[in-house]
Formats: C-alpha cells, structure tokens, sequence
C-alpha cells in the first residue's frame, strides 16, 4: 500500500518540500515559561490576498486504519477520529493550526466534535484548545492537567488564562464514539505528571503524546514532575500493555522516522533513556561534576539521534536533568 495514495493534503498545503518536511519533524519544541502561555496568533488562511503575518503552515492529514489518522502542522502530532458517527481529537497543536485541523478534517462537513483529548499540558498539545472549545462536547485529560496548565501560564511573561480540561481523570477513562472504543490511560511521572495513552482500540492505534519522542532528544519538564526512571518504565509498561501490531502516534518525531511507528521505535527510545541514565549514574559515582557530565555534544551509540551542537541539541538539557534526578535520589 503506497502511503502517498492516501495523503489528504490541507487545501492550505499545496506542496510539502524538502525545506518543509525538516521544518515540520525538526522544531525544537516549544516548552517552559511560555508552554501555558499566549500563542502566536492565527492569522488569514483564504485566498483573499497574501498573508498579514507569518506564511501559512505547511499541515498534513494522513489516514492510518479505520477511520483513524494523524495530523502535522506546529507542535505535538494531532491524531483524530473521524466517522460518519465519531469526531474526536487527540491533543490541539496551537490555534492557527487548530483552526485549519478544524477546517479540514476529512469527513467533518462543519459537524460538532464529541470530544477533544489533551495528552498532557504543554502549550504545543493543548495550545489550540481555545479554538476547538466553542465546536466540542467535552475536553479530557489527565487529572493533573488543569493545575500544571495554571502554573505554566503563571510563570509565562505574558500569563494569558489557557483552556483547561473540564473532563479529567486519576487514573483510567473509556468511552464509545460511533463504532470506534476510545480508552486513556495514565501510567507514572515521565515526561511530565500528567502524560495519558490514548488508544483507539477497534482501529488499534495507539497516540502516546510526548512519551515517545522518535529518534530524537526528548524533553524532559522537571518542574512538572517529569522523571526520566519512571519514563523508563513507563514506556517498557506501553509496549506491554498494548498489542504488537498497534500502529502509534508519536508526539515528536525526526525528520527520517516521522511521527508514527511501532514497538521497535519504542524500544529505540527505551534504550536510550536507559543509556542516559546508566552514564550519568556511572558519571556520578566516578566523581564527575554536573558541568563535566553535561559537555557530551551528542550521546554515543545513538547516531539516529545526533544533530549539529546547538539550539536544537537538547542532550545537555538530558543530561542535566538525568543528574538532578539521580544526584537527589
Ligand atoms: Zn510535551
């Protein structure tokens, strides 16, 4: 099956570059003091004229199975369900990605949404959450998520109030859309305390949000209880827990290894957290300071993962929270 067969293109997106696709797999993510803040603004998508602000982005619908697929614009990976019964959305990217997620979707014909689900609270998942309030039934997350989404938007330096979710549970959450069973799952801190799966079970597949990060450097939000021995187990418990032949929908993603997988790109990322935290265990006891154990430029035995030293080099970040992490255990 030719995947280019069934790409449904944004009518925004006429082409997809080589320029385009490192810009869209290739961002740094956005995080930290303005995750829960203000986004850029949406700005005219129609063909009325050239754009007032920054050029349209370039967005992606890609169908997967049963009615299921994956969207790509600005920020964390959107999957959707979308049936002639079913319309949910799992995480919002920001709002001018939201609202051309929301013009296009396949099948949605100007249809309500039954239900839009958060992965976790950092602004390029639920940034969009503004715009698909007024057009969903309901927002789920994480029981967590609301306060994480208060306190990112406090510590921004032009706090605005996000959109929190009015749905949230501790632990487990399961509902009937159509024909399709939709079911979330809350494991253990990791990348932050509030990361959900989200499973579609009849189309089996599966969106982890930024639990796997895809041949890349992950984030790590420390200050919202991320814990990288705990992201450990988690993903060993995700590959357990859901069938071998799950299609997933990654959070982030290289540019050469996208944004969807399996369980061997799980294991991937499996490996190198467990790596990360052998070495600087090992750093650690062989007397290194912090400052010494974070000048690697790239992690040796992952060159999938090795980029130029520089902004989107986050190993140092790794690194650092991997020491704070064992230095107070
Ligand atoms: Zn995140």
């Amino acid at each position: 099956m030719n995947r280019r067969d069934f790409l449904l293109r944004s009518g925004a997106a006429a082409s997809l570059s080589l320029l385009a696709r490192s810009a869209l797999f290739g961002q740094p993510q956005v995080i930290g003091p303005g995750s829960g803040g203000p986004q850029p603004q949406a700005h005219p998508t129609g063909t009325g004229g050239p754009p007032i602000q920054a050029p349209t982005p370039i967005t992606e619908f890609r169908p997967l199975r049963r009615n299921v697929g994956y969207f790509t614009g600005r920020g964390g990976t959107i999957g959707w369900l979308a049936s002639s019964t079913a319309l949910v959305a799992v995480d919002t990217q920001f709002p001018d990605t939201a609202a051309i997620f929301l013009k296009d979707l396949p099948g949605r014909n100007g249809r309500g949404m039954d239900a839009v689900i958060n992965t976790h609270h950092h602004g390029d998942h639920t940034g969009g959450n503004g715009i698909f309030k007024p057009v969903t039934k309901t927002i789920v997350a994480h029981a967590n998520v609301p306060a994480l989404m208060l306190a990112a938007a406090k510590r921004s330096p032009s706090p605005a109030i996000p959109t929190v979710p009015n749905e949230t549970f501790p632990d487990s959450w399961r509902h009937e859309f159509g024909d399709e069973t939709t079911a979330a799952r809350y494991f253990q801190p990791a990348h932050t305390s509030g990361d959900i799966v989200v499973h579609f079970e009849k189309a089996n597949v599966v969106h982890t949000g930024d639990l796997v990060f895809n041949r890349i450097y992950p984030v790590i939000d420390r200050a919202a209880g991320g814990r990288f021995q705990s992201w450990l187990t988690t993903v060993e418990a995700i590959v357990k827990t859901y069938p071998a032949d799950a299609i997933y929908i990654f959070g982030h993603g290289s540019q050469k290894f996208g944004v969807t997988g399996g369980h061997p790109d799980i294991l991937a990322f499996r490996d190198y957290v467990a790596a990360l935290l052998g070495y600087v265990g090992k750093e650690i006891k062989a007397g290194k300071t912090k400052d010494e154990i974070t000048k690697l430029d790239n992690f040796p035995g992952f060159p999938d993962l090795h980029v130029p030293p520089g902004p989107g080099n986050r190993l140092a970040g790794n690194l650092g929270a991997a020491y704070d992490e064992l230095a107070s255990s």
